[in-house]
């Protein structure tokens, strides 16, 4: 029996979780859950899987639930209680869905106690990717398996060959909701169609994220950390039938890919049965004749930015990431809050960058700093375009 222990279970990749569990029942318990705003959905989840310990937004929600279910030994809320869940509750396996860098701290702590982490929260590795990476060092023992579904098909197509042997990552992109517009098309697009997503069904940050290609920027930053590749060897192309999920070319010609339908469960449950692969009755299958054709092509990145701005905040490195990361939240908060245009989230991002003097993450204090540069770009961001 593995002890899960699911962050943000009341959105896209935790509902998704929690359905896995659902049908494998014999195999796995969920000893933790967290959710933020969505009580009744909470609620619901506690009543199913029994969890022991919880994490929610505000104290106010986290004392009625106390009352409610007695059966509940922990209940965390507030901004240090995420990373309190992870410090505290007995858990095998965590998996890290919240979305944004508020997830940082959760991650730090599982890797602190030697844990599996399955983390889909890729703006962790973005932010702090140095600073984890250190202290996945320092803990040998702990894992990260990568949910993000380019980075778990880059995971399981490097499996069994030597890294030195590698040319490079080719993750994919369907090219978001505007695939084929112009800047002039999309300096009026709308909350409401950036929202639309051809292919996956996920939260609304990592759709808008999609929709300005900013999510393939992030996902880069993030492979280069997982998997320690230069830049100039990880490639971005267009596949608009999300049905390859991501590549890698070795130095013999041979490509690996790894292919499935465009849901997450396949990747999440990886997470849990790597290095094994196992049968769970709610995944679904390929039918490659239905498939048709896989087309792939280049990814307009004059029109799209941000696969370019990551490309160089991650080259900078230091702590520009971070300010990518950041800038990056507030920009998509703005602009769901039509505070903002579309074609505004490249120019904060970009603004944010020119004006921020880097600062080296080779330091032991580095997570203070990553902590203090995140605060203060998004500080900086909602000052000037907050109206
Ligand atoms: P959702 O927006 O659907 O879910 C986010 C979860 O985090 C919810 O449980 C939400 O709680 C909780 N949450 C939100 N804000 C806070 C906060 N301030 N404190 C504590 N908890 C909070 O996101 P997704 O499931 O789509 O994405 C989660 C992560 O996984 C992201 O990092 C994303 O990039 C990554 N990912 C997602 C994919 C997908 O298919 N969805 C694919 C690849 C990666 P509540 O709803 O109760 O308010
Ligand atoms: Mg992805």
């Amino acid at each position: 029996m593995k002890k899960i222990l699911i962050l943000g279970s009341t959105g896209s990749i935790g509902t998704n979780a929690l359905e896995l569990i659902r049908n494998n029942r014999e195999q796995y318990q969920v000893v933790g859950i967290s959710g933020n705003k969505n009580i009744e959905l909470l609620k619901k989840q506690i009543e199913e899987f029994k969890p022991t310990s919880i994490y929610v937004g505000s104290e106010q929600d986290a004392l009625k639930l106390k009352k409610e279910y007695p059966f509940l030994k922990e209940i965390y809320f507030g901004e240090n209680g995420l990373a309190e869940l992870s410090k505290n509750s007995d858990y095998d396996i965590i998996l890290t869905a919240v979305s944004g860098a508020i997830g940082i701290d959760s991650t730090v702590e599982a890797i602190k106690r030697e844990k599996r982490i399955a983390l889909a929260n890729k703006e962790t590795m973005v932010s702090a990717g140095a600073y984890i990476n250190k202290l996945l060092k320092e803990y040998p023992k702990a894992e990260i398996v990568p949910v993000d579904s380019e980075h778990s098909a880059l995971f399981q197509s490097l499996q069994g060959f030597k890294k030195e042997n590698v040319k490079k990552l080719i993750i994919t992109a369907s090219g978001g909701t505007f695939r084929g517009k112009d800047l002039a098309y999309l300096e009026n697009v709308t909350v409401e169609q950036a929202l639309k997503h051809p292919n996956w069904s996920m939260g609304k940050k990592i759709t808008i994220d999609s929709s300005t290609l900013v999510n393939k920027g992030l996902e880069v930053i993030e492979a280069h950390e997982l998997f320690n590749v230069d830049y100039d060897n990880i490639e971005v192309i267009v596949h608009p039938q999300s049905i390859v999920h991501s590549m890698v070319e070795y130095v013999d010609g041979s490509i690996i890919a790894q292919m499935g339908v465009a849901n997450m469960k396949t990747p999440i449950f990886y997470a849990f049965t790597y290095p094994e692969k196992e049968f769970n009755s709610s995944i679904n299958f390929l039918n490659l004749i239905k498939t048709n054709n896989l087309t792939f092509e280049e990814a307009d990145r004059k029109t799209f930015k941000g696969i370019d701005l990551a490309y160089r905040a991650g080259k900078i490195g230091g702590t520009m990431p971070t300010v990518f990361n950041a800038s990056n939240e507030v920009a998509v908060e703005l602009f769901m809050k039509k505070k903002i245009k579309f074609l505004d989230v490249y120019r904060i991002i970009e603004e944010a960058m020119n004006s921020h003097q880097v600062l080296s993450l080779n330091t032991d204090n580095a997570l203070n700093i990553i902590k203090e540069v995140d605060k203060e770009t998004r500080k900086k961001v909602r000052e000037q375009w907050e109206k």
